[in-house]
């Protein structure tokens, strides 16, 4: 009887493979576990397990596997399931959510090395390029593809090295690398016969006259006796023994050293962190609770600084306590430090945090604590790709400012939202999800009235802090009255200076959506453009570059323009850099800081400034978007925001709705403990509904009027919508293609198909993009629409003029 395995491939091909196994193989393996398998000519992947059976396959013959990675699988049977719901619903493939899904550290790399063919010496008979790299391998033995790459200084060269193997230069080799290495220490111990006391007597005698080694022995004893505890090598050094005298008695057989893995983030708790819940805490607890025994998700509606973080502690107690494991899901990284502060004071040891900026071992460590349920992941901290790690028995999963865009992964695919994705993994764990906001997003908010979620509310700041007074500003009416200086009114101007007078620290916030810095020529106009890419640079201070956002593309700032020659250069926009200038003139001896992607590079880039605010050391922080996302500091007077009117006019059927969001979870910043605080919002339509509703605290009636617009424009809640996106360096095979698609669609979807539209960026990489948007209605069938859409997206691959398009499909883009 012949046996097979079904195994998903880390690439972005629809289907899974068959490979030939053996019976022993069959009886050892398991779904979950990961196989090296060759695939292609020369290639080796990481395969994951997905099925054992004995069907050989029709279409080919199904190849053996090189060799089994795991003794036990690494990825759960509920994880494959909820993999191939997100493969489905966001219309991607099993591999590329694979890919995603595990830490690349547990994906084998298989590099190519290339060598010199033996025997090879004639080097007349190559092309220029193949010689290039011929000569390359007379100096090196061997090279790596990224490297030919270099010398070559071209992406495209396995062409080359293609006809450099039918010319029998070259040949290649596979090698694949195991990069996980846990970090380990070095213990020692004494070699067991000597544990009996009579023998340790002989032992102590026999080293009589070598005094160190003597010493050493007898340190270790008093080291073992007094913590109980395996010795490690780094202690018995500290306590006096050199390693010299380690090593000799390693070699005399004395001593004999071991090695344990050691786990590289540890937290400590802290005694103090207890607190207890206010009432109104209390009682949004228990409602919680209650709400959970009829709806597995519910959304837990607090204003900023009522106390939310205190609620979700005591929350995740008791799920820890019933041995369950809790995910916490957090919008960005950068806001962790502060939680994990928050949480491991609480919790101590039993908190993990899953992070995009830790090394590959330390995710591969967490993975496995998760895996094993081990004591020390009972709580994971995360961004959106936490929810992929290995849970086997989640109880309860917390999404903290439930509304954040950046829970929706655009790029690559699987393009998933992670709160709804959360919600399907909930669901087959049988565990609770809470949403929290202060500003709901407005699908979460119709789930609850439409009576699919629960919902909790909690209306009063923790220690009664009451709410900020937001002030307005009339812009236009400033500038008529000549009482603007740069982008600060007198108002704004006055109020910094009475915040700064009191002691008390000042928040200016900036949105950084369209408005980047520029440089124009002020003789001719000219504005200096990416050449790859359908935008103008964007101008950086300090380190005085123009900079594309969507490519690497960057030049130094010119000092004449390369239309027309002038020297007569201006900068432009309304970037955070312009703003810290300006109040370095308004306030020359106050400290100003900005908050934003340059001054904040580095793992710790964050925090560096965040503490400095903390601690005073800064009296005006100036952010963009960063801000608004649930930092907490105590001693903030006042928030201005500088321009609310650019936050409203962005060309998404969400921006009102954002808007909305953004101004008030950042004026949730200001007074939070015992003064008042006050908010400033400078525009130019104090009489916009939304600013309105600002200003009224008003989120029930901003609801309802997004909402009106979303069914009259057909936008969500009560359509799906699925974008896709073409893209081609060939402008008119793009724009036929993107059009024989949308044709298609549009006759035989049966739902609003819109487009083909060239998006604001028509070019990024030189390459043309089209988009094409279907709008399904709530009624209609969504997984038969999709797989319509697919077909027809198959159909178009089918097509020999259009199969270098490329393709990706957004289910829910927003
Ligand atoms: P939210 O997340 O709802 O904006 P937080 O959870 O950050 O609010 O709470 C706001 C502030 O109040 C924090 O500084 C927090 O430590 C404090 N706080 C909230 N609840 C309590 C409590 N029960 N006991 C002591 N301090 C609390
Ligand atoms: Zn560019
Ligand atoms: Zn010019």
């Amino acid at each position: 009887m012949p046996y097979f395995i079904q195994v998903i491939l880390p690439l972005s091909v629809p289907k899974t493979f068959t490979y030939a196994i053996n019976e022993a193989e069959y009886h050892f393996l398991n779904p979950g576990m990961r196989v090296a398998v060759p695939f292609g000519k020369n290639k080796i992947y990481t395969g994951l397990v997905l099925q054992l059976h004995q069907n050989p396959p029709q279409l080919y013959e199904a190849k053996e596997i090189h060799q089994i990675l795991d003794d036990y699988p690494i990825v759960t049977e509920t994880q494959l399931k909820h993999w191939q719901w997100v493969a489905g619903y966001y219309m991607c493939t099993l591999g590329e959510v694979y890919k995603s899904a595990i830490p690349t550290g547990y994906l084998l790399e298989s590099e190519t090395i290339i060598t010199m063919r033996p025997g090879f010496t004639d080097g007349m008979e190559l092309s220029d390029e193949e010689f290039m790299v011929f000569e390359a391998l007379q100096q090196q033995s061997a090279l790596k593809v990224g490297e030919v790459s270099a010398i070559l200084n071209k992406k495209t060269i396995l062409p080359v090295l293609g006809k450099m193997l039918a010319k029998s230069a070259i040949q290649l080799q596979e090698e694949v690398n195991e990069k996980y290495k846990p970090k380990t220490v070095r213990y020692i111990r004494l070699q067991e016969e000597f544990l009996k006391e009579e023998q340790l007597g002989e032992l102590l005698q026999l080293l009589s006259r070598a005094e160190k080694q003597r010493e050493a022995v007898l340190l270790y004893f008093q080291l073992f006796a007094k913590e109980k505890k395996p010795v490690s090598v780094k202690k018995l050094t500290e306590a006096g023994a050199t390693a010299a005298v380690i090593k000799s008695l390693i070699e005399k057989d004395i001593f004999e050293e071991y090695h344990l893995e050691e786990d590289r983030v540890r937290f400590h708790k802290k005694d103090d962190a207890d607190f207890s819940l206010s009432d109104k805490q209390n009682e949004a607890f228990e409602g919680i609770k209650s709400s959970f025994d009829q709806f597995p998700v519910t959304l837990f509606h607090g204003v900023t600084s009522s106390g939310k973080t205190e609620i979700y502690i005591r929350l995740i107690e008791g799920y820890i306590a019933s041995g369950k494991q809790v995910l916490y899901l957090l919008p960005e990284i950068a806001l962790t430090t502060q939680l994990v502060g928050r949480l491991t004071a609480y919790f101590g040891n039993q908190v993990a945090v899953f992070h995009s900026k830790y090394t590959n071992n330390e995710r591969i460590e967490t993975w496995q604590q998760v895996l094993q349920a081990s004591e020390k992941a009972k709580v994971v901290i995360g961004a959106r790709s936490a929810l992929f790690l290995p849970f086997q028995d989640l109880g309860l999963i917390v999404i903290d400012e439930e509304h954040e865009q950046t829970f929706k992964q655009q790029d690559p695919a699987p393009r998933y939202h992670a709160r709804d994705a959360a919600v399907v993994l909930a669901n087959y764990h049988g565990a609770k999800v809470l949403l929290g906001s202060a500003t709901p997003s407005i699908e979460s908010y119709t789930n609850v009235n439409s009576g699919k979620y629960g919902y909790v509310a909690l209306k009063e700041r923790f220690g009664k802090v009451l709410p900020p007074e937001i002030v307005l500003v009339d812009v236009k009416d400033k500038y008529k009255r000549k009482q603007m200086t740069g982008h600060f009114s007198d108002t704004l101007t006055e109020a910094i200076a009475e915040t700064l007078a009191n002691g008390r620290q000042v928040i200016l916030f900036q949105n950084r959506r369209g408005f980047s810095p520029w440089v124009e020529c002020m003789s001719c106009g000219h504005v200096p453009q990416c050449p790859q890419c359908d935008v103008s640079l964007t101008y950086y201070k300090y380190k005085n570059q123009l900079r594309c956002h969507y490519c690497a593309y960057h030049i130094a700032n010119p000092t004449h323009c390369h239309h027309c020659h002038s020297t007569d250069i201006s900068t432009k926009g309304f970037g955070t850099e312009q703003i810290e200038q300006e109040l370095k003139v308004l306030f020359p001896a106050k400290n100003s800081w900005r908050m934003d992607q340059d001054t904040t590079r580095g793992k710790h880039g964050y925090e560096k400034i965040i503490d400095a605010f903390k601690n005073r050391e800064i009296d005006i922080l100036i952010g963009t978007q960063m801000l608004a996302k649930g930092l907490h500091f105590d001693n903030v007077g006042l928030v201005g925001i500088l321009n609310a009117d650019n936050m409203l006019y962005q060309p998404d059927f969400r921006a009102f709705e954002r808007a909305y969001q953004l101004m008030v979870q950042v004026a949730g910043r200001a007074g939070r403990k015992e003064v008042r605080g006050m908010v400033m919002i400078q525009t130019y339509n104090p009489h916009h509904n939304i600013i309105r509703q600002v200003t009224d605290n008003d989120y029930e009636g901003m609801y309802r009027e997004q909402l009106y617009e979303r069914h009259n424009f057909k936008y969500p809640p009560y359509h799906r919508m699925v974008r896709i996106v073409l893209k081609h360096k060939d402008y008119e095979k793009l724009k036929d293609g993107a059009m024989w698609l949308y044709n298609v669609m549009a006759q035989n979807l049966n739902v609003p198909v819109l487009g083909p539209e060239e998006p604001a960026i028509s070019r990024i990489r030189n390459e043309y993009i089209r988009a094409i948007m279907v709008k399904i209605p709530l009624g209609q069938a969504l997984g038969k629409t999709k797989q319509s859409i697919q077909k027809m997206l198959d159909s178009l691959d089918a097509i020999p003029q259009y199969r270098a398009i490329k393709v990706t499909v957004n289910v829910d883009p927003y």
